[in-house]
Parts: structure tokens; C-alpha cells; sequence
């Protein structure tokens, strides 16, 4: 019989059980033994939806507490040593203070931060491979060294064990541990530090095999990247040591094709190899030709990324074609870990039971697994009811009027050339927005979003409930509008903003307003730690039915006779934080959404908007993982960004604003969206980064943040006058505006207010300087 198993799966529970857990214990509610029965319990049941949809092991070591890299850095005993723990400090504590930093900080937010004033600030977190969960980024220095240094694994594979379940253990590899990490030391190379870290590996096996388990899936997904040789070169030294102790190893990669290392994988002298069907099917033949018969191929063949209904024909005409290749033992399995797709749609109470037909979240596509085993293995006939309704619902996922608009289809089919680029070039449109805005040099602007109170939380939740009226709900928010224009120009503010109080989330909220977009009610994924999200599904062509912003904007602009910069989020940042339709090209779905946001654009510039800004801080996140695909990528990319700018007239001042901190490999594709102002995210880098723009010479207008607004710390005058003047060496004077890094919608309004007047205040400084 053919094996059917799992990579992951996510850890958060049915009800993300783990997250108020964690969160009660963070504060002080809830002690660590119980914390740890909560860790338990949700492994238990976790193992039992494995072993009910009949998987041949449940896998062991994809739970965390916070991060699973964060586990390994325990497990292997590096944990840096700037923490300075005590000797006494037990192991859970210790890993949240790496995870989260100590309470000195409490006020710093952690996204993003990377820097503090003392030894105790939290691991970096960055992002893992292109999906949005984010790991914790181990440290490494010429001190470092290495030491199996916790049971926490091996409890677990006893817990299972004690069960009654077999077990596959799960380990990141470590290769693909040493490159997630970072060197903190300069001229230090972390790859010195392998040699080291092997015998540690080889022991954490020794003790698996111990234990009876009989195989270990090792994750390497860094055969997915574009790796220098040295790192691809000890792939075989590294797993001909470890293979002499361990158990089985199953070599496990996914989200990218193998390419170059395809060869390499498939010889590794490991027991087994899983790779990713859904991203690279086009490999499979490739991967057959190259792998022995004595190796098990595990074949992620359910999207383990994406939240679709596997269609069965599809998978078993692609599973013949590898079985007829392959004449070695098959094993079924999603292509990745099942960490980044919900729990259950058992639960979901706020989607249709069409739309519910076509989806499968964690739970489901195990079940999924097993009919697909079912079939492949001649026994049709016990599944014959799910196996129908699967097609059935594939059938009419492929033939609905929801998903398939022909009014879409045709506004795409008679797009031209032109339709992504303004009329006049930047200069000329430089000329006339002067002359129509009038502003003084240096303008100050802010990048969108003003504090998001209590109270407007309270209110919007309110609406929800139905205890607040259409009515009620938009006099509150035009009150909090209002606040925010008068704040503004009391602060001497020369382009104001009308503050995003209506706005939950930069993406929900357009998607909410969208045709094509459904929002479960439990559809969340673990972000980071505690924190999950519950993307948006973009299932059907994209439409825009009715203005979206315009009234709100509009409102704002009647309050003030200076300048209101309407804002927007863009095309690329709203596909890429959604779930998103796996029936067409990413670059299709992109571009319809970028005509519905240039509706929303033009529909602004009519109601008298004379800026707009459309967000995209997540272009960068949407880089393929191998440098082969970036350029068709950013080439749609930039044309949906431009499609969306281009429908107004040239004294229309477009903005975009990004909110991160790396360009100069893309400077170009960013020069190429044509924006009149770009705002980014710079003090942290001490203006640094805008040396690329510099030596670029990026032709248009750019506001470098001046203060970073992740901390509630009032950056003074002086500081900012000195990143500006600093910034006037790079790029010319003329073409620079006075703005902070990010939105300020987690902070509050005294330290806004503060941050905000010194803000301008160093623009004075500055304008008489020039
Ligand atoms: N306009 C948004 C805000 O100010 C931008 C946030 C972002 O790009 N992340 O909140
Ligand atoms: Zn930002």
C-alpha cells in the first residue's frame, strides 16, 4: 500500500487554543506547567487528525510554542550569548526572552525591529522563503558552538509514542539551519561553523534511533534556492556522515524547483526524497530519471500553500506518470507543511456552501491524502462518495458565473499598451503639479494611517455587532476624520491624509469591497509567535462595484483647503497577502485587481483628490525565490502598479509608499513604476539606503523616512534634521519630502503629536538651509 503522510501541520488548534494560551501566560495568567498541558493536549489531537484520516506516521517536531527554528536553536545549544541567561532560568523562559525580548523593551514593537540599546532585544524575525510566517534568525559568531542541549523533542516522540502512534520526526536540516541565520560578526562566514554542527545533528539521530523511530524527515528547502557552490558542495559530505547513525531520512524539499540542484538531491545518500508537485511539477520527470528505485519518492501532491480542493483527476493522471517512472515505493504528502493553511473549515460558519465546496484547509487535505491513496492504489471503491463529490465540486468551481465574469474578461482583452503609462513624462508632470500644489520645498506629508484608538476599534466592532447603525457608525468615523485634519493642520502639516480610522486592515478592507474577494470567519495562520492572519480569498475575477474610498476622502477634503492625499493599498500587496486563485497566473489576478483600483483612482480625481497614494509595501515580498524568476515578476509587477496610477491626468500626483528597507537590486523595476513621490523606510538604516537611489539617480521625488515609527519614543528635531541633511547629499534637495517611515496606526496620539511637530519643525530648519 502506498504511504500517505504529512510534512507539518499547523499548530495553533482548531480554535487557536495555543494563542490565547500563550498569551494569558505572557501575561502572568497562566503558569508554564499549564502552558505546557495546553502544548500537549494540542499535540494529542493533532496526531489524532493524522491518525484518523490514516496516516501511515504522524509527524513529530513540527510544534513550537513560537517558531520552530527557535526550537532547533535550543535543541542544538546556541542560543546567543548576549542574553546572558542565568544558569537556573528554565528552557521555556529562556526561549521566550529570545523570542520576544525583556520587558525593558515592551514598548518596542517587535515586526521588524532589529536593533536595540542593550543585550537583551529580541532575535530578528524575517520572513520564511516567500510565505508570510515569520521565523526566528539564529546568531552566529566565531564563538559560536554547538551542544544537543534539550529533550524537548524526544518528550515529544514519547508523547506520540505513548500514544499508540508511528512516528516521523521532523528536523530542519542543517544546511538549511545555517542559512536562515546570521552572522554577527564581521568577516565571519557561517558556513565555518558546519563541521560543528553535524556531530550535534548526529547525535539528535542517534537518540531518534534510539527511540525506535524508525524515519526522520530532514527539511532542507534551501535546494530551492540559488546557493553558492561551497553550500551546495557539502549537501554529500554532510548527509554521508549523518546517514552512518540515523534512522531513515527522508531529504524534504518544497516551495521552489530544484533546478540546478536537482541532480544533487536525488543522489543524496538519504532513504527517501519528498519534493514539491504543486510548484515544480515540471521536474517530476527529471526527478525520477535521477533517483534510484531503492529510494522512496514522497510527492507533495496537495497544495500545501494554498487553500484550494485538490482535484483528484489531476493528481492521479500526474501520480500514474511518476508511478510508471519510478519503480520504487511512493509515498502521497502536501507539498509543504501544512503550517501555512487554516485548521478545519469544520468550523466555518461565514462562507457559502458553494465557495465551501471548493476549498480545503489543514484537516481537509489530509482526508484528501487518503482518497487519493484510496484510488491510486485500485480501491476506488471505498471512497466512491468522497471521490464524487470531489469531482463535482471541481466541476463547478471550473464552470461558475462567480468565479469566470466575461465583463472582466473583457475589460482585460482590450487593454493596450498604453494603458500603463501617464500621458506626459515625469518631468513635465513634475511642472504642473508645482504649479498646481504650491508646495513650499521639503514638503511634510505622513505615510496614511493616524493612531487607531480604542475607540474606533470599539465603534467599528460595534457596526459589526449590529449595535451601531450605518449612520451612527459614519458620524463616529467622520469625527475621528475630523480630528485628524484638525491635528494636521494644527501641526502645520502641507499634504494631509484623512487618517484610515475606517480601515481594519489595508487589504481586508478593499478585498471586503471587492467582487471576487470572501473572508472567512476561522480561515487563520500562525504570522508569527502568537500572532496569526486570516488572509483573504481571492476566488473570482476582480470587479470594483462602487467606489471605495471616495466618500470618506471626499469628506476629508471638504474640511480642509489644504492638499488630502487619498490612499490606496495596491494590486501587488493585496494579492500577495491573500489567498489567491490557482486557476490562472498570479500576474492575471494581479492585473485585474489593478484595474480595479485604477477605477478607484480615477473615480478620486473626479471627486477633486488632487494625490493619491497607492500603497505597495509588499512588492519585494513577492520576489520568486530563484533569481531565474525575477524579472517576468517584477515586469508584471510594475505594470499593475502602473496600470492603476496611469488612468489620471498629469497634474495628478501619484504616491507609492514601501515599507522596507533593501532596493538596490531592484532599483530599476521601482524607478519603472513611475510614481511622482515614493515614500520609504529609511531611518533605521540611517539614510543609508538611499545611497542606491542616489547612485541610481532615481529620477523622481522620494520621501526618505525620518523617524521610525515602531517605537513610541519622540525622536527629536536635531535627529531628523541630521538624516535629512544627510539625505540631501544623496538625492537633490528639490526632489525630497519630509515624511516618517510607516503608517502610525499602532501608535498613539500624544507621541504622535510630539514626533509630528518636531517633524516639521526640522523641515524649517532645513528649508533655511537651502
Ligand atoms: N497607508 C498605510 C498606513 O499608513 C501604509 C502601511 C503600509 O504600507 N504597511 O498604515
Ligand atoms: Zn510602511
Amino acid at each position: 500500500m502506498t504511504a500517505i503522510h504529512t510534512l507539518g501541520f499547523p499548530r495553533m488548534g482548531a480554535h487557536r487554543e495555543l494563542k490565547f494560551a500563550l498569551e494569558q501566560h505572557w501575561r502572568g495568567e497562566l503558569d508554564r506547567s499549564a502552558l505546557e498541558a495546553v502544548g500537549a493536549d494540542l499535540r494529542a489531537q493533532h496526531w489524532q487528525a493524522q491518525r484518523d484520516a490514516g496516516l501511515d506516521f504522524v509527524t513529530v517536531g513540527d510544534f513550537a510554542f513560537y517558531d520552530q527554528v527557535a526550537n532547533h536553536i535550543q535543541l542544538l545549544g546556541c542560543e546567543p550569548p548576549r542574553f546572558d541567561f542565568a544558569g537556573d532560568e528554565p528552557e521555556l523562559s529562556r526561549y521566550f526572552t529570545m523570542a520576544r525580548g525583556v520587558a525593558a523593551e515592551a514598548g518596542h514593537d517587535h515586526a521588524g525591529c532589529t536593533h536595540g540599546d542593550h543585550g537583551s532585544f529580541a532575535l530578528e524575525m524575517t520572513k520564511w522563503f516567500d510565505t508570510n510566517y515569520h521565523y526566528l534568525v539564529p546568531e552566529f559568531t566565531s564563538a559560536t558552538r554547538f551542544g544537543l542541549a534539550s529533550v524537548r523533542l524526544f518528550d515529544e516522540v514519547a508523547q506520540a509514542q505513548q500514544a499508540g502512534h508511528r512516528v516521523k520526526a521532523v528536523l530542519l536540516g542543517p544546511l538549511s539551519f545555517l542559512w536562515l541565520g546570521k552572522e554577527k560578526e564581521g568577516g565571519f562566514d557561517r558556513f565555518s561553523l558546519l563541521d560543528q554542527l553535524v556531530p550535534v545533528y548526529e547525535q539528535v539521530l542517534r537518540r531518534l534511533k534510539q527511540q525506535g523511530v524508525e524515519w526522520v524527515q530532514m527539511d532542507e528547502p534551501i535546494l530551492g534556492l540559488d546557493l553558492p557552490d561551497a553550500w551546495r558542495h557539502a549537501f554529500e559530505r554532510t548527509y554521508w556522515q549523518l546517514a552512518r547513525s540515523a534512522p531513515k531520512l527522508l531529504l524534504a524539499t518544497y516551495f521552489s524547483p530544484l533546478a540546478d540542484n536537482l541532480r544533487l538531491a536525488c543522489q543524496l545518500p538519504v532513504a527517501g526524497l519528498h519534493v514539491d508537485a504543486v510548484r515544480a511539477p515540471e521536474e517530476l520527470t527529471g526527478i525520477c530519471d535521477w533517483l534510484s528505485a531503492h529510494k522512496v519518492l514522497s510527492v507533495g501532491i496537495v497544495d500545501g500553500r494554498n487553500i484550494w480542493r485538490t482535484d483528484p483527476d489531476a493528481a492521479l493522471a500526474r501520480l500514474a506518470t511518476v508511478a510508471a517512472k519510478h519503480k520504487g515505493e511512493l509515498w502521497l504528502a502536501p507539498s509543504c507543511s501544512l503550517l501555512h493553511v487554516p485548521f478545519s473549515l469544520a468550523a466555518e460558519a461565514r462562507l457559502d456552501a458553494e465557495l465551501k465546496s471548493w476549498l480545503a484547509f489543514a484537516v481537509e487535505k489530509l482526508h484528501e491524502l487518503r482518497v487519493l491513496r484510496a484510488v491510486f492504489d485500485g480501491d476506488e471503491a471505498s471512497v466512491q462518495g468522497e471521490l464524487a463529490a470531489a469531482r463535482a465540486a471541481i466541476a463547478s468551481r471550473r464552470a461558475s458565473p462567480r468565479v469566470h465574469r466575461a465583463d472582466v474578461a473583457l475589460r482585460l482583452a482590450r487593454r493596450v499598451e498604453s494603458d500603463d503609462r501617464r500621458n506626459a513624462p515625469f518631468v513635465e508632470r513634475q511642472a504642473l503639479q508645482r504649479l498646481r500644489f504650491a508646495l513650499p520645498p521639503l514638503p511634510t506629508t505622513t505615510i496614511g494611517s493616524f493612531p487607531q484608538t480604542a475607540a474606533i476599534r470599539g465603534a467599528r466592532a460595534a457596526f459589526k455587532r449590529g449595535e451601531l447603525d450605518a449612520d451612527g457608525y459614519r458620524d463616529r468615523m467622520r469625527a475621528e476624520i475630523e480630528l485628524a485634519v484638525r491635528k494636521q493642520e494644527a501641526l502645520g502639516l502641507d499634504v494631509l491624509v484623512h487618517g484610515e480610522a475606517e480601515r481594519n486592515d489595508m487589504v481586508e478592507y478593499f478585498g471586503e469591497q471587492l467582487d471576487g474577494f470572501a473572508f472567512s470567519a476561522n480561515g487563520w495562520v500562525q504570522s508569527y509567535g502568537s500572532r496569526c492572519v486570516k488572509p483573504p480569498i481571492l476566488y473570482g475575477d476582480v470587479a470594483r462595484p462602487a467606489p471605495m474610498t471616495v466618500a470618506w476622502t471626499a469628506y476629508a477634503q471638504s474640511l480642509t483647503p489644504l492638499p488630502m492625499k487619498g490612499m490606496l493599498t495596491g494590486p501587488v500587496t493585496i494579492l500577495q497577502w491573500s489567498f489567491v486563485r490557482d486557476d490562472q497566473p498570479r500576474s492575471l489576478s494581479t492585473e485585474q485587481i489593478a484595474w480595479a483600483i485604477r477605477d478607484e483612482v480615477v473615480d478620486l480625481e473626479a471627486a477633486g483628490i488632487g494625490i493619491i497614494q497607492i500603497d505597495e509595501p509588499a512588492i519585494r515580498e513577492g520576489l520568486p525565490l530563484r533569481r531565474a524568476g525575477w524579472k517576468a515578476y517584477l515586469a508584471s509587477a510594475t505594470r499593475a502598479f502602473r496600470i492603476s496610477a496611469s488612468g489620471v491626468a498629469d497634474r495628478t500626483q501619484i504616491h507609492t509608499h514601501m515599507c522596507y528597507s533593501e532596493f538596490n537590486d531592484i532599483l530599476p523595476e521601482i524607478a519603472a513604476m513611475d510614481a511622482d513621490v515614493i515614500t520609504i523606510e529609511t531611518s533605521r538604516s540611517d539614510m543609508e539606503l538611499l545611497r542606491g537611489f542616489g547612485d541610481f539617480r532615481y529620477p523622481n521625488e522620494i520621501g526618505p523616512g525620518v523617524y521610525d515609527i515602531h517605537s513610541p519614543r519622540v525622536p527629536d528635531t536635531d535627529a531628523m534634521v541630521r538624516l535629512m541633511r544627510k539625505a540631501a547629499t544623496v538625492v537633490p534637495p528639490a526632489n525630497l519630502w519630509v515624511n516618517p517611515d510607516c503608517g502610525l496606526k499602532t501608535r498613539g496620539w500624544p507621541e504622535t503629536e510630539a514626533a509630528l511637530a518636531n517633524m516639521v519643525a526640522a523641515a524649517k530648519v532645513l528649508r533655511r538651509e537651502l
